[in-house]
């Protein structure tokens, strides 16, 4: 779906030689508190389960070629159930990801206890942020993490 505007996403996917696939998943859940009760029913809010992978279609740059990992509809848009993200919401969902540190005592600090969304980041989150911005940081280059920076 486009949301209308241009981000430049397909231009920082152009620049890098990068492609960005988004595949159904298996249903599964988000380990991240992904309930909230409404009306004293306790429902998940996050939608349907992707995977993502960003391909590297040039020589150049770092040499890993392939990053995939789960991603969620509407982590994004909690209200817009069903919808499928697109390379837009991945990357300025990531961007988040790749500003965080490699280490769990520092993204805790860094983020203040507190996801994007605003809901509690326990430690186990922590350890998790940090371990996803190690593997993003090792896919992208710095420049290519600078030009993210700008799109989030
Ligand atoms: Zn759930």
């Amino acid at each position: 779906m486009n949301r209308g505007y241009d981000t430049g996403v397909q231009t920082f996917l152009d620049k890098f030689g990068l492609t960005l696939k988004v595949s159904a998943g298996n249903g599964q859940c988000p380990r991240w508190g992904h309930e909230r009760t409404t009306g004293g029913v306790k429902k998940c809010w996050h939608g349907d389960h992707y995977r993502i992978t960003i391909r590297r279609t040039k020589a150049t740059g770092p040499s890993q070629r392939t990053l995939s990992f789960d991603f969620w509809g509407d982590h994004f848009s909690p209200t817009e159930t069903g919808y499928a993200p697109n390379a837009d919401d991945v990357l300025t969902t990531i961007s988040w990801d790749a500003q965080a540190s490699t280490d769990p005592d520092e993204v805790a600090e860094q983020f203040d206890g507190l996801f994007s969304s605003g809901d509690p980041m326990k430690p186990s989150d922590a350890i998790a942020v940090a371990r996803f911005a190690r593997r993003l940081k090792s896919f992208f280059s710095a420049e290519e993490i600078d030009a993210l920076n700008d799109i989030g």
